[in-house]
This record gives C-alpha cells, sequence and structure tokens, in this order.
C-alpha cells in the first residue's frame, strides 16, 4: 500500500534523509521547507500522511499542526511530529496541538516505516469514507468535519486489558478523569468484552501473565464489531520487535511503560477523536446509502432499487432454475380519497398501506413503491399460484379493515387491485416481467378493481 508523504523540515539534509528512506520503500514524497508551505500542500489536498519538523523559523510545527487540524478541510490528515525534543511533556505539546504520533530524531529506519504504513493504512480507509460521505453532502446529509474539528476528544468509553494490579490500579484512574473505563483483568474474556461494549478505544498490555496480548490485538482486528475500534498498545521498554509487530497487524499506538499520566491522556483523546470522525463519516454514508434506495414517505424501497435489484433476483432465479413472481399494486381512486379528504389523507393512506404490506410479506420479498400510489412486490421462488394466495390474502388485508385519516379522527374505505406475472423464460428482460404484470393490472382495473388478475397463460 502506497502513500504521497509530505515530508516538512526546514534543513534541507534532514529532508534528503528521510526522502530517501521513504522512497525506497515505494512512497511518494513531496517536501516542504517551511510550515506555510506545508499548508499549502495540504490546502491542495495533495499528500496523504505530513512528516513534520517541530523546530523551524518562522511557523513552528506546533503551529502548523495546530493549523492543519482546526481547519475541516485539511483535519483528518495524519500529522507525525518528528522532533529532537522526547520529554514527555513536548509529547503532550504536540498531541495538544493534534498531531497524530511522533518519531524521534535520530529516526529510525524500522520504526518510520512502520508507522507511516500503519497511518497509510487508516488514511486509505478514512479517505475511502470521506469519498462516499461526499455524495450524501449533495442530498442534504450533514458533513462531520465541523463537529469533528470541536471534538474534545473526552468522555469516551474506554477497555483497558491489563492483568497486573500494580498497572490498572494506576492506569484505570488516571483515564478515569476523563473517560469511562472498564478494567478486564481476564484477557480470555477481553475479545467478548470488547464485541459486546461498544467502546472507543482499546488498551491493551503486551506484559500479560500467560496470554499473548498481540494475538488479543489481532483477534480484535479480525471481528466485525471490533474492527475499527482503536487499538493503544502499553509495553515495556525492551519489547521493540513485538511493538512493531503489533503496528503491523492493526495496532494504532504504543506507550512504553512507565506511562506518563499526561501523555497517556493525549493520547487516548487524540484516538477517541478519531474513532468518533470515522464512525460519524460511516454512519453518513450508511444513511446517505438508505436514503438513495428508500422511499421517504413509505420506508419501502424505491423504484431505483427495485429496477436494479429485480434484474440480480431474476438472474439468480433463471440460474438456480427457480421461479420468480411479481406483483403489481394499485390503489383504487385514490386521486378521489386527495379530493374528498386532502393530500395529507392520501399520504396518511399510502403510509398504512406500506404497514399492511410489509406485514403481509416474507423477509426475501422485496416491496417498493413504484410510483405515486402504485407498488410493486418481487417474490424469490414463488410461482404464479402461491403469488396468486398472497396477492389475495393482502387485498383482503385492505379491503377488509378500514384505513385510519385526519389523526384517527376518521375511518375509510380502501381496495386495490393486483396484476401478477412470473419470470417464465431464462434470460427474459425484466422489463417484460413487469410489463406483464402491468397488463393484468389494467385488466383488474377494467373487470372492476378490488380483484387480483394474473397474466394470461
Ligand atoms: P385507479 O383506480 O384507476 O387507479 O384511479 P386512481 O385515482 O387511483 O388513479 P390515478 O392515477 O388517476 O390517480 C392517482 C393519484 O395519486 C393522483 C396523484 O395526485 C396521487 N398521488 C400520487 N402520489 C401521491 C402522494 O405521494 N401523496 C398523495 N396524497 N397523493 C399522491
Ligand atoms: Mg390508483
Ligand atoms: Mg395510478
Amino acid at each position: 500500500m502506497s502513500a504521497r508523504i509530505l515530508v516538512v523540515d526546514d534543513i534541507p539534509a534532514n529532508v534528503k534523509l528521510l526522502e530517501a528512506r521513504l522512497t525506497a520503500e515505494y512512497f511518494d514524497v513531496l517536501t516542504a521547507a517551511s510550515g506555510m508551505q506545508a499548508l499549502q500542500i495540504c490546502e491542495r489536498a495533495e499528500c496523504d500522511i505530513i512528516l513534520l519538523d517541530v523546530m523551524m523559523p518562522d511557523m513552528d510545527g506546533f503551529e502548523v499542526c495546530r493549523r492543519l487540524k482546526s481547519n475541516p478541510a485539511t483535519h483528518f490528515i495524519p500529522v507525525v511530529m518528528v522532533t529532537a525534543l522526547d520529554s514527555p511533556a513536548d509529547r503532550v505539546r504536540g498531541l495538544e496541538a493534534g498531531a497524530d504520533d511522533f518519531l524521534t530524531k535520530p529516526v529510525s529506519d524500522v520504526v518510520l516505516i512502520a508507522r507511516v504504513r500503519s497511518l497509510t493504512r487508516l488514511k486509505m480507509m478514512t479517505d475511502e469514507l470521506r469519498m462516499r460521505a461526499l455524495t450524501s453532502l449533495e442530498i442534504g446529509v450533514q458533513a462531520p468535519e465541523r463537529s469533528a474539528v470541536a471534538d474534545t476528544g473526552k468522555s469516551g468509553r474506554i477497555l483497558l486489558v491489563d492483568d497486573r494490579p500494580s498497572s490498572y490500579e494506576r492506569l484505570a484512574p488516571l483515564l478515569a478523569i476523563e473517560h469511562t473505563v472498564d478494567v478486564e483483568i481476564n484477557p480470555a474474556e477481553a475479545l467478548f468484552h470488547a464485541a459486546e461494549g461498544n467502546y472507543d478505544l482499546l488498551i491493551v498490555s503486551l506484559d500479560l501473565d500467560n496470554f499473548d496480548g498481540l494475538r488479543l490485538c489481532s483477534q480484535a482486528r479480525s471481528l466485525e464489531r471490533t474492527r475499527h475500534v482503536p487499538i493503544l498498545a502499553i509495553a515495556d521498554i525492551d519489547n521493540n520487535t513485538r511493538l512493531l509487530r503489533g503496528l503491523e497487524i492493526g495496532v494504532n499506538d504504543y506507550l512504553l511503560r512507565p506511562v506518563d499520566r499526561n501523555e497517556l491522556l493525549a493520547r487516548a483523546r487524540t484516538h477517541i477523536r478519531k474513532r468518533r470522525y470515522t464512525d460519524d463519516l460511516r454512519d453518513n454514508v450508511q444513511h446517505s446509502i438508505e436514503m438513495a434506495i428508500t422511499d421517504a414517505l413509505t420506508g419501502l424501497h424505491n423504484r431505483r432499487y427495485m429496477e436494479s435489484h429485480l434484474a440480480t433476483l431474476a438472474e439468480q432465479a433463471s440460474s438456480r432454475g427457480k421461479p420468480l413472481a411479481l406483483m403489481m399494486l394499485d390503489i383504487d381512486y385514490f386521486k378521489s380519497i386527495n379530493d374528498n379528504y386532502g393530500h395529507d389523507a392520501g399520504d396518511d393512506v399510502l403510509r398504512e398501506f406500506a404497514v399492511r404490506i410489509r406485514k403481509s410479506i416474507r423477509g426475501i420479498d422485496l416491496a417498493c413503491r413504484y410510483g405515486g400510489e402504485e407498488f410493486v412486490i418481487v417474490m424469490p421462488e414463488t410461482d404464479l399460484h402461491v403469488a396468486g394466495m398472497v396477492a389475495e390474502r393482502l387485498r383482503r388485508s385492505i379491503a377488509g379493515e378500514p384505513f385510519s385519516i385526519h389523526k384517527g379522527a376518521r375511518q375509510i374505505e380502501v381496495t386495490i387491485s393486483i396484476g401478477l406475472s412470473t419470470l417464465d423464460r431464462k434470460g427474459e428482460a425484466v422489463g417484460d416481467v413487469l410489463k406483464r404484470a402491468d397488463t393484468a393490472l389494467y385488466r383488474a382495473k377494467h373487470d372492476g378493481r378490488n380483484r387480483v388478475v394474473a397474466e394470461a397463460a
């Protein structure tokens, strides 16, 4: 997985060094000699990750980072501070400015590549989500950028997996200053606990008794419900190889013991903030997908979705040699319901009609609102005879019980007419199946309405 990395440093020799190492690993490298230049490059969205020197004249790395992270257009670009300063206080300063990660000069090759790779993975996923979420903007779903920039990263839900009392008795109360913390001292239970608890962050000790903390991390990565939860590993200082292995399998970040209190809090906030942002993006995408395929009034699928999905269902039916039935339904004299009781009453009828449709079909059936007061139901693995019984039952459920309008103040009689058809030839165009159902529906109307008519044999 490659990415474009922006290296920012005022000293040309430092730039050259990082550039050479990254290029050797097939990363695409851009460079900037000042903070201002870096901001311009980021604003034009030309890079995936930034390696940012802290000490620069004019504008230092902290300030560059702060500006990137407070701008909705650039806040999602991961920033790695590259610094000769290596006290926890400096790291905390960087984290407060919004930095995602740190590298200490002189930068170790292995650590550099491991961190850049791990951030690349995360960035690719976020980019994919952001791209899809852009579509939702067009249909009026609010983008989460603004709330992401304002998020403090506090009040998260954290699961701490640690079996050493001396360790968790110190860490848990610390984290509890800003978050809700659960401690799991039994590593064998941890995965289950993590999957059930809807956490924003997992903190995993890699020094568990009789249990490989990395195995837990990798299991958490492959389990659907924990896949996107960030993992912060805590390790003893001599555990470098294991930490690198951790970054490879999807651990997002690590801290070495003795854990600095402020750094722990700052890192937890950073991850929680990122987690909430990607979660919002994901919801946003989900919501826009739903909006794009759903009819807003009835909650049934819309015509566009039905037409594309019908083709898939028809192919499946043909290739498996199974029948497929299609029902086209139309409310009788619906125009007069609108005319007599008002448009809102008409809408009430449409909504209630959708509810009754849902009640009388199976989960694998596809119901959609095809147009104004016309609906289509596609029934896989159903022949004309069975479809006829379902249609008749549905017709009776409409005609047999009046519909409430005007907030329940009035009841009116409603009837429907139904036309039925089946997919009868392999590879037949679905449009033809629809057309035959429509023709049958027309006959049902013509023959007096409130009835079911099947296509002519
Ligand atoms: P028929 O028995 O032949 O089907 O007669 P009909 O009156 O039901 O059919 P027609 O196609 O003449 O009228 C359909 C009416 O449905 C006209 C249109 O204004 C109304 N309609 C379409 N969409 C909506 C909607 O979303 N809400 C409401 N209230 N009415 C709608
Ligand atoms: Mg009608
Ligand atoms: Mg009509």
